[in-house]
């Protein structure tokens, strides 16, 4: 089986051992998948969160997964959208390469990314896609864990570019 695989549906149902959240800088929950993420894990989460006292745009930090299925939480912070010039295509990568590399650290096998910056923070989804492919293909040549990356779009629409695309570079029959 192929290690990046493609899921359509709700993040926070997800057994994995990381699930990934598109938080925002002061990592005390919000809207779109951080919300349901926080709302699934329960008001423990946003405990653990305070005392993390922020995270950066392009960092990632870790908490555990309470009520949810996922072991863990990698929180990441993706860049908004402004126009493509305030680095933000740098600034994406980031946020899978340092999630990665958090669940390597710690050993977690399995890990499960949203479409970072791709809703709310309105970063254009074929651009963001082939980013969060790119970064993550490229980890996986590198390195053996974590065994498994899943990528998770919650409409269908999500799920037919990153389909598309994930074909086109090779990881898809
Ligand atoms: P950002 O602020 O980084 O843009 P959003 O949460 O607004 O983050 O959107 C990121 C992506 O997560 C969007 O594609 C959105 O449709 C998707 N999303 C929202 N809720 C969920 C969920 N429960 N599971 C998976 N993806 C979700």
């Amino acid at each position: 089986m192929s290690r990046i695989q493609l899921h359509q549906g709700d993040i926070t149902k997800l057994n994995v051992d990381a699930i990934v959240n598109a938080a925002n800088s002061s990592l005390l929950g919000g809207g779109g998948v951080d919300g349901a993420i926080h709302r699934a894990a329960g008001p423990q989460l946003a405990l653990e969160c305070l005392k993390l006292a922020g995270c950066k745009t392009g960092q990632a930090k870790i908490t555990a997964g309470y009520k949810l299925p996922a072991r863990h939480v990698i929180h990441t912070v993706g860049p908004y959208w402004s126009g493509g010039n305030r680095h933000e295509d740098e600034l994406l990568a980031s946020c899978y390469q340092h999630s990665l590399e958090l669940a390597e650290k710690h050993g977690l096998k399995t890990i499960a990314f949203p479409a970072i910056s791709t809703g709310i923070y309105r970063f254009p989804l074929e651009r963001a896609t082939q980013i969060a492919i790119a970064t993550v293909k490229t980890f996986l040549e590198e390195h053996s864990i974590p065994e498994q990356v899943t990528f998770v779009c919650f409409s269908a629409h999500d799920f037919q570019v990153y389909q598309r695309l994930l074909q086109e570079a090779g990881n898809l029959p």
